[in-house]
């Protein structure tokens, strides 16, 4: 299958099917009925660093091997020169409910000596996907549209407990209006709870002192307070600390968890009290799920759409965009360009057929002048020759008498 939307068009996807349990099927009762039928959909991209465990987050996230393991680059071997973008969906079905999950990965991000190109094929790729379903929604039968747009960019900080990196900056500061951005704490136990607290903090300041913004969950005013609680402690937690954890492990008072474990104990990743992977889960397929939809169609699709017009030269209110079908603008410029060609042409051709005129008015008067003057000239010729023919004659005649031929004998 190819994912003709991308412009790593040439790279496969993986369809699997698998079933797991993620938390989608416990929507609210009202989203749910109405995608019971269609099934959920949802494109997330994954970004950061090779190594910083992107592969296992994804696995971890849907509780199945959507990513086969990658092998370590070698620190000898030649890194990659370009990012590839790849693709891989799969159906997760939970309760009946299903959910069209595509993950779009980057692998060869942040791996060049000189990073700055890295953010770019990564928005050529997001705006890609927004150009592949605005050409679909100009088509006349629009029924059955495929949204490959991407609806939430995970992306990966290092867990250094500094600060943001140059290479998380650039990032963000390039895409955070072209996608829902939510930054996660890579392989948060390898800190301690105050140092994930500490770098929380630098992080939430570095992001504002660069005026990055970050996917906010909306808060409805109507929820039950429980999931106006829920939704300000996902928030709270932003940027997720999370652990990726695939295995099973036991703990010490013998559970089977997923986790880490490490000689001091093990690192839960379904424990709030351990990370906030959970929460990271239950924003992306529960809470937020259709929030990230809304807000990449309404916001960041919007945005796009208009900066897009605008850049294409038209200049009007941005309000009037929503309504704005851009074919059927261009359709009507094309008319009127089309006018003002035939109008142009009708003045040449009116230009054109008075010089015409003025020049065949020249031409008729210089024949008119020429025949005159040729006549006068005739005229002139055939009085002069009646003269001569008068004047041989007289000639003529003198000859033939003697008198005169003898005077003239004499004269001469
Ligand atoms: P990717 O290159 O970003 O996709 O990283 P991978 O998912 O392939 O992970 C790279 C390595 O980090 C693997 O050995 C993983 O087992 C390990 N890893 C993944 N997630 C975590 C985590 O949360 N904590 C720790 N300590 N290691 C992790």
């Amino acid at each position: 299958v190819q994912d003709s939307s991308s412009p790593s068009a040439r790279a496969p996807i993986t369809r699997k099917k698998i079933h797991g349990h993620v938390g989608f099927s416990n929507l609210p009762n009202q989203i749910r009925r109405k995608s019971v039928k269609d099934g959920f959909q949802l494109t997330v991209m994954v970004v950061g660093e090779s190594g910083l465990g992107k592969s296992t987050m994804i696995n971890t996230l849907f509780d199945s091997p959507i990513y086969a393991p990658r092998e370590p680059l070698h620190p000898a071997a030649d890194r990659p020169k370009t990012i590839a973008i790849e693709s891989t969906q799969a159906v997760i079905e939970e309760n009946g409910v299903r959910l069209r999950l595509t993950v779009v990965d980057t692998p060869g991000f942040g791996d060049f000596v000189n990073n700055a190109p890295s953010c770019n094929p990564i928005l050529e790729n997001i705006e890609q996907r927004f150009d592949a379903y605005l050409s679909q929604e100009h088509r006349v039968r629009r029924a059955n549209l495929v949204d490959t747009r991407i609806h939430a960019c995970i992306y990966f900080i290092q867990p250094t407990g500094h600060a943001l990196k140059q290479i998380d900056i650039e990032f963000m500061r390039h895409l955070h209006h072209r996608v829902n951005l939510i930054p996660v704490i890579a392989k948060a136990d390898t800190m301690n709870d105050d140092e994930i607290a500490d770098f929380k903090e630098r992080i939430l300041s570095d992001l504002e002192f660069n005026g990055i913004q970050i996917f906010q969950a909306p808060m409805y005013e109507d929820d039950d307070e429980e999931s106006l609680a829920e939704a300000d402690e996902i928030a709270r937690a932003i940027p997720f600390a999370v652990v990726g954890a695939t295995q099973r492990v036991r703990t010490r008072d013998g559970r089977k968890v997923r986790g880490r474990a490490y000689p001091w104990g093990v690192v839960e990743v379904d424990n709030p009290a351990h990370c906030d992977f959970g929460k990271l889960r239950q924003m992306l397929v529960r809470t937020n799920l259709e929030d990230l939809r809304e807000y990449t169609n309404e916001v960041l699709f919007e945005r796009w759409r208009t900066e897009k017009l605008l850049a294409m030269g038209y200049t009007q209110d941005a309000s009037v965009f929503a309504e704005f079908d851009p074919a059927e603008r261009l359709q009507e410029d094309r008319i009127v360009h089309e006018a003002k060609l035939a109008k142009l042409e009708a003045s040449m051709k009116e230009v054109f057929r008075e010089k015409v005129e003025i020049q065949e008015r020249k031409l008729k008067q210089s024949e008119v002048e020429l025949y005159g003057r040729h006549k006068e000239i005739k005229d002139q010729l055939n009085k002069q020759w009646e003269e001569l023919v008068k004047k041989k004659a007289q000639l003529e005649g003198a000859m033939s008498s003697p008198d005169a031929s003898r005077k003239k004998t004499f004269r001469g």
